[in-house]
């Protein structure tokens, strides 16, 4: 199938990750995609550069403000002094009274909900064109195409409408989903990473035309923390069109299958006609995020799964960090993927 990538993805380069109150190597690194990439391209998928699509379908699913704050904050953060190599707030907005500063160490705080989404002198031009990845694939897929995989990275799925969140800062997935609807009248969005993709959830909560289903490790106690817990179901619109199934630290394939069963039936019942996944290789046992038992054989069952649907399907790439499994399942999913299109 084709894969749609564009280098400048990898211009986005944090060094430093704070985990537990430890300065860490960031998990999100360029080499993850370059890993699928190489893996993919050496399985047979056909590499195609991602076309530009403006900024206009971002700016359909995110704040403008908090879009156009990307196109500056870098220049900002260095012209302001004294600043170190990757822009972290170490103020963050309270759950009270917000106001949007004038500065730009009160504004990253303003836009940037943890310390897992830094700045860095690439992020710009990263964040703008891993969105125009999926935002291309959904317009292949309105053209007719019926399977796509969009290389996105950085990922998406925990940014929300005005902020950044896990790694995520446009939601590429969720302006993907959107841009189908200039097409398809209900979309739904599969999300399989092994984080729920809270802000996905947010962006369509109380819309009827997008249901977001996704299976998770229960957030509880584990992140994203504060969302997508299983008695969210959406409101007004929405209501009924999130699905949020939560798995225990330690889970199975049986226990995730069992989930994505679920959602595919929630899909179907909601008659859907074309499927966004956001799709992460994070839950794989030997990644370093993981807290779950899941091989690749997991990878096969969830892609058999979603394509006997028989939907246009755009596959978005969202979490997988650098363990020892992640191109080999990427090369699992996409070949059962592929395989169960020709059938
Ligand atoms: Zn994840």
């Amino acid at each position: 199938m084709k894969i749609l990538f564009d280098k400048r993805q990898l211009l986005h380069a944090p060094e430093t990750y704070f985990r537990q109150g430890v300065a860490i190597k960031h998990p999100e690194q360029p080499e993850r995609a370059l890993l699928l990439r190489d893996a993919l391209i050496a399985d047979g998928h056909e590499l195609t550069q991602t076309s530009n699509h403006g900024s206009a379908p971002i700016k359909a699913v995110h704040n403008t403000d908090y879009v156009e704050f990307y196109d500056t904050a870098w220049d900002r953060w260095v012209e302001y002094g004294g600043a170190g190599t990757i822009a972290v707030p170490n103020y963050h907005i309270s759950h009270g009274i917000n106001r949007l500063p004038k500065g730009i160490v009160g504004q990253l705080g303003y836009y940037t909900t943890d310390t897992a989404c830094p700045v860095t002198d690439g992020t710009k031009e990263a964040i703008y064109w891993s969105a125009q990845t999926a935002i291309d694939g959904a317009n292949r897929i309105m053209e007719g195409e019926n399977l796509i995989y969009s290389l996105c990275r950085p990922p998406g799925h925990h940014a929300s409408r005005g902020n950044s969140n896990g790694f995520c800062f446009f939601n590429n997935a969720a302006i993907a989903a959107h841009h189908l609807r200039q097409k398809h009248d209900r979309v739904a969005v599969i999300d399989i990473d092994t984080h729920a993709g809270q802000g996905t959830q947010d962006i369509f909560y109380d819309r009827g035309d997008v249901i977001f289903t996704s299976v998770h490790v229960d957030p509880s106690d584990y992140p994203p923390f504060f969302a997508c817990y299983p008695d969210e179901r959406g409101i007004g619109d929405g209501l009924g069109a999130s699905l949020n199934i939560t798995l225990d630290k330690g889970s199975n394939e049986i226990d995730v299958l069992a989930g994505i069963d679920q959602m595919i039936a929630a899909t179907i019942n909601f008659g859907a006609q074309a499927v966004v996944v956001s799709l992460g290789f994070d839950m794989a046992t030997d990644d370093p995020l993981s807290e779950l038992n899941f091989s690749g054989d997991g990878f096969v069952g969830a892609a058999e799964r979603i394509m006997a649907l028989n939907l246009p399907t755009l596959l978005v790439q969202e979490g997988g960090y650098l363990g020892p499994s992640l191109s080999n399942n990427a090369v699992r999913f996409l070949r059962t993927a592929e395989a169960a299109r020709r059938n």
